[in-house]
């Protein structure tokens, strides 16, 4: 149960490994977590010993929104949710004794860990973990103290204004905060894949922008409208990002107009890239991010591949590259995608397939059919009609 003046503590995930870019890593992280935090009310937000400290200013601050949101910030190891109490062990002992009643319901064996940040203190962090731990075993008889394998662990805190008692930590996000890894273009599509490999990369502190190609009237208001719902539901671990939407109608007509059909996929693909690479270097970023997975379709062979990064210089990412499909599913679900990614409406991809794409497509043999269409004038073209959309957090759901 949330009590008023509960506040989070967030331990640090991977900076630990890394002495020297320690700052860079809490300063980052300390302005996610403020910025992510912003829609549930106000916090103080700051860092003590591999600990950011999240303590509600109000009581209008909504803790559950709190707790949820900080789950979602990349570079947060583990998340934990904290009560504060006067500091005598009678007033740590009686809190941890209603706030842990459930985990002390389920254990056999618990400790005490006490820290104290109060120097002032009359008893030691050995002292206080001791008359907290007895009293808390006489209290709860079938549970037993064991500090080499509990099964629970009551973490007490002696502060300046007040103690704190918490439970063991639920996992947070992991990897490392947004903005530390780069910037890089991800291609969203309406699919399952991509919105998953967008996550990934973010989740390495990867700052993302989002290309999306739409070819209308092959595809419809209501796809575009499901991947920016989609980009929406991202900005949750992300943060903003700006959704390009390039036409494509009209390479692909051209392609299907002047190419052998079994090349339809490969030409197209490497158009997209070309596009995304554009974008790309005039936002900045220093690479491209696909949903693709080795094998998963005739366009994701080895070879097909090679083909499709052909035409550009920038590195491509494909975090899903060694990924099954169920794999994929399970992380669309965990990170809230999945429900809107298998909304059936038409990617541009799918409206011209090949009925028999080439399967060992020989790169000379590609470069050749796309001879026949004027490359750089499409290119051109698509991007003069580019637009783009800023999606934020606090957007309304669109679909
Ligand atoms: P997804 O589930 O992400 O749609 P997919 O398995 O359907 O992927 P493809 O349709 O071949 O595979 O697309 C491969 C990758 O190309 C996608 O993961 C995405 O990164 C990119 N892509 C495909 N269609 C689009 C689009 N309309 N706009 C932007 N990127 C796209
Ligand atoms: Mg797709």
């Amino acid at each position: 149960m949330m009590q008023t003046n509960e506040m989070l503590l967030l331990k640090l995930g991977e900076v630990v490994l890394k002495g020297l870019n320690r700052r860079s890593f809490e300063d980052k992280l300390v302005s996610n977590v403020r910025r992510r935090l912003k829609g549930c009310g106000s916090f103080q937000v700051y860092v003590r010993q591999s600990t950011i400290y999240v303590e509600p200013q109000s009581d209008a601050c909504d803790m559950e929104a709190a707790y949820a949101a900080a789950r979602q910030v990349f570079g947060v190891a583990a998340v934990a949710r904290a009560v504060p109490c006067g500091k005598t062990v009678e007033a740590i002992v009686d809190t941890a004794q209603t706030y842990l009643a459930d985990a002390f319901a389920q254990a056999h064996s618990f400790k005490v860990e006490s820290k104290r940040a109060d120097k002032a203190f009359p008893m030691t962090s050995i002292q206080l973990s001791q008359a907290v731990g007895g009293e808390l075993a006489e209290r709860f008889p079938n549970v037993t103290v064991d500090v080499h394998h509990p099964d629970l662990t009551v973490y007490v805190e002696i502060r300046e204004t007040a103690a704190y008692v918490h439970a063991p930590s639920v996992p947070g996000a992991g990897g490392l905060p947004v903005g530390m890894g780069g910037r890089a273009v991800s291609l969203l599509s309406g699919g399952l894949d991509s919105p998953v490999s967008s996550w990934m990369m973010a989740r390495r502190g990867v700052e993302l922008e989002m290309v999306h190609f739409v070819s209308p009237p092959y595809t419809s208001q209501q796809a575009q409208d499901k991947v920016l719902e989609l980009a929406r539901l991202l900005t949750g671990y992300c943060g903003r990002m700006i959704v390009h939407i390039i036409p494509f109608t009209k390479i692909q007509e051209e392609i299907r107009r002047q190419c052998p059909e079994e090349y339809f996929t490969l030409i197209m693909r490497r158009f997209m890239m070309r596009l995304a690479q554009a974008v790309a270097k005039k936002a900045g970023a220093g690479a491209l991010v696909t949903g693709e997975s080795l094998g998963q379709v005739a366009s994701q062979t080895m070879l097909a591949l090679g083909v499709t990064e052909d035409v550009v210089s920038m590195p491509v990412l494909r975090p899903l590259i060694g990924m099954d499909k169920v794999e994929i599913i399970r992380i669309a679900r965990e990170i809230g995608t999945y429900e809107t990614s298998i909304l059936p409406y038409e990617d541009c991809c799918t409206v011209f397939t090949p009925r028999h794409p080439a399967t060992r497509p020989a790169l000379e043999d590609v470069r050749a059919a796309e001879a026949a269409l004027d490359v750089d004038a499409l290119v051109a073209e698509a991007l003069s009609g580019e637009t783009w959309i800023r999606v934020k957090i606090t957007d309304e759901p669109r679909i």
